[in-house]
């Protein structure tokens, strides 16, 4: 069993870190907002006030954080940050979806302090990560993968070794570029069949049994005409994750209109009231 320090107990490192704690680790956690942290307390965690404390004498650190900026902070603020709480024995994960840019930056300033350092973001959202049915896609040294490999395995189902430090991050803004995009043509289709006399229940029975429906879009179609906007994955989530594709392509001169043009459907849904919903809330601008 390992030590494991746990950064960020937003809707993800909270089920992240609870699942760590049922298998056995002596797991610390720290999150910005204190009151985050009394529901693991109760399940055995240790509580820090710093993110520098949590880390030391961590075996690994996983940071579940919401943006780059949040991350940034988190690491390398000049008091607190769990940077100058690192060995040389820690390995560091950061699980958060963020720029390939600033995970270069981030992980140029852990390996000068003689730890390892890994991007695995994920895929899957709040069921998964209670299931422990997470898929990582992992930037780094092979032999930095394989020592978080056995943890990783506990919060997730897969773990994809996708190239070097950012492969992962790079990847995970291609796979949501690709979600985002299917769930906010789908709406589109959805409210035009509606418009047209189609009766959308019966066209979605017969798309969900064509190759050109995917499973992740099928499902997302359900929950729209179910007008089931819990959250899972929010549209503010996706807004930012969608900036980041946009902005990381332009940095290394790829252009990518389609993507740039589904963020606006985002921005638009999260404008209108709906950003703490579910991204399938993109379908009610069609209202
Ligand atoms: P969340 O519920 O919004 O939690 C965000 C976490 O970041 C909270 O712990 C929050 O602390 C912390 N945070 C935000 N700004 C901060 C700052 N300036 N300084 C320090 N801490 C800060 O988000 P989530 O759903 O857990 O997602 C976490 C990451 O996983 C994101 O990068 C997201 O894109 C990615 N992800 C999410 C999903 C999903 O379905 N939700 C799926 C895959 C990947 P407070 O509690 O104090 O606000």
């Amino acid at each position: 069993m390992s030590s494991i320090a746990v950064l960020g107990l937003g809707a993800m490192g909270t089920r992240m870190a609870a699942r760590l704690i049922a298998a056995g680790h002596a797991v610390t956690v720290w999150n910005r907002s204190p009151q985050a942290s009394e529901p693991l307390r109760a399940l055995g965690a240790t509580i820090a006030s710093t993110p520098r404390i949590a880390v030391q004498g961590a075996d690994i650190v996983i940071a579940m954080l919401f943006d780059d900026a949040a991350s940034r902070t988190v690491w390398l603020d000049e008091k607190t940050g769990a940077l100058g709480g690192l060995s040389a024995s820690t390995l560091a994960v950061e699980s958060s979806t963020l720029t390939p840019a600033w995970l270069q930056e981030l992980g140029a300033a852990v390996t000068a302090r003689g730890a390892a350092f890994i991007d695995a973001p994920v895929a899957g959202s709040r069921p998964q990560a209670e299931a422990g049915q997470l898929i990582f896609m992992a930037g780094g040294e092979a032999a930095a993968i394989e020592r978080a490999r056995p943890v990783l395995l506990q919060l997730g189902g897969a773990l994809h070794h996708v190239g070097p430090l950012g492969s992962g991050a790079w990847l995970k803004l291609a796979v949501n570029s690709l979600f985002a995009t299917q769930v906010a043509v789908m709406a589109e289709q959805l409210a035009l069949l509606r418009a047209a006399g189609v009766d959308p229940e019966r066209a979605l029975a017969a798309l969900k049994a064509m190759p050109v429906t995917s499973a992740a879009a099928g499902g997302a179609a359900t929950l729209m005409l179910a007008r089931n906007f819990a959250p899972q994955f929010p549209v503010d989530l996706i807004v930012k994750d969608l900036g980041y594709a946009v902005c990381s392509a332009e940095r290394v001169g790829a252009s990518s209109p389609l993507t740039a043009a589904v963020a606006e459907r985002y921005k638009a849904a999260s404008a209108s009231g709906f950003g703490a919903e579910n991204l399938v809330a993109v379908s009610k601008l069609h209202d």
